[in-house]
């Protein structure tokens, strides 16, 4: 055995300065040129993002808002959820998606994921009634959903779709980014997202002019361009701060999007013959194109691999705490999903992120091996 082999390293989850420190001086400028500007709130730094982030996944518009779950909750109201409907999303998600049903005064419906990780597209056309309004699938983990069997879902019955893309900004289905497939799509910037802000934010993707109007009104006191209040709205615009940075990083996501792949690729290379261990899709397979907001992993003996792993130094995350949405008693329910809550002790995400080094990798490979190998 190698020297290096024994040594132990420090491999964090996520390491939430890293981003900020290794672009110290380009953020200092640009937090001087705004601040300087006085140029806080809706300026042209947030109208230059939103324009660019646009190009960027082909949406005809983009809205930026406070965060993911005000732009999840602006998009079913300006869509038209509302009390007496339901809505299916996948209870493999966060809070929020359901949370946004439950603001717009709906019934959120909450089933299966499928072997993928992602809302099983059977479970959700056994759930629609007569009630049923739209369908909210989370692009988990940086992989869009099957989409054409979820439009295809909604065609036949009369939904509409809005996309949690919270997690997937530039991830593809068919050469389409998420987000763009539905009446609209939201996007997260939070710090540990994939094109993290220092600080919260999000934004919203459509196509459609009239939604695209209504949001934008909805963000702004329900003002309209002229300044008339012509709806009930929110105080939930893009800091124009965050936009500047969010800007600046925007340049650089398609190299990191291409690390984070490779870093993927990585983790499959060297943990793809370890029988107890179900890894997620590889980067390149069935017209996808993943970016890898999370690596999650199905292990067996999860919760005595996890500490295994942190007694090596190794930070992994259970996402949401290890509780699927209708699993959390206090939100009522009521109901039972049983793949999702087999997964649900199984699931464990790996450190993939852009301050892990390949050697960062292996020596965590090395560690999920050593713990099987027993
Ligand atoms: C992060 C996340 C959100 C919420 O985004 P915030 O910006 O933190 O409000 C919503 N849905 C999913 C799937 C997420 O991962």
């Amino acid at each position: 055995m190698t020297m290096s082999s024994l040594e132990l390293r420090s491999v964090p989850f996520f390491n939430y300065p890293h981003v900020f420190k290794s672009h110290e001086a380009e953020f200092m400028a640009i937090f001087a040129d705004v601040g300087c500007r006085g140029a806080f709130i809706d300026q042209k730094d947030l109208k230059e993002f939103e324009a660019d982030l646009a190009v960027y996944t082909g949406a005809r518009y983009a809205l930026g808002v406070a965060d993911g779950t005000d732009a999840l909750i602006i998009a079913a109201i300006c869509a038209g959820v509302q009390p007496g409907d339901e809505v299916i999303f996948c209870t493999h998600t966060m809070v929020a998606t359901a949370a946004s049903i439950h603001f717009a005064g709906a019934t959120p419906v909450a089933v299966e994921c499928g072997p993928d990780h992602l809302i099983d597209p059977v479970a959700v056309e056994s759930a629609i009634t007569k009630r049923t309004k739209a369908i909210f699938p989370t692009q988990l983990n940086g992989r869009v959903c099957d989409m054409e069997r979820l439009q295809a879902i909604a065609d036949r019955h009369g939904l509409f779709i809005i996309e949690d893309a919270a997690q997937a900004l530039g991830a593809k289905y068919k050469g389409r980014a998420a987000g763009t497939f539905g009446l609209a799509g939201t996007i997260s910037f939070y710090p540990a997202k994939t094109l993290g802000s220092l600080g919260d934010g999000g934004a919203i993707l459509t196509n459609d002019a009239a939604m695209f109007e209504r949001m934008r009104c909805m963000r702004d006191h329900g003002r309209n361009a002229d300044g008339e209040v012509v709806r009930w709205g929110l105080n939930s615009r893009l800091d124009n701060l965050q936009a500047a940075f969010l800007h600046h990083r925007l340049r650089g996501y398609d190299e990191s999007i291409r690390r984070r792949r490779e870093i993927a690729s990585l983790y499959h290379s060297l943990l793809g013959d370890i029988p107890e261990v179900v890894l997620p899709p590889a980067p390149c397979s069935h017209g996808r194109f993943d970016i890898f907001q999370n690596f999650e992993i199905e292990a067996e003996h999860r919760d005595e691999l996890k500490s295994f792993l942190a007694s090596r130094g190794v930070g992994t995350l259970i996402q949401w705490g290890g509780r699927m949405v209708h699993q959390f008693k206090s939100l009522q329910f009521g109901c039972s999903l049983p793949n999702s809550e087999r997964l649900c002790t199984r699931m464990l995400m790996l450190p993939l992120n852009l301050s892990i080094s390949n050697e960062d990798v292996a020596y965590v490979a090395d560690g999920i091996r050593a713990f099987y190998r027993g």
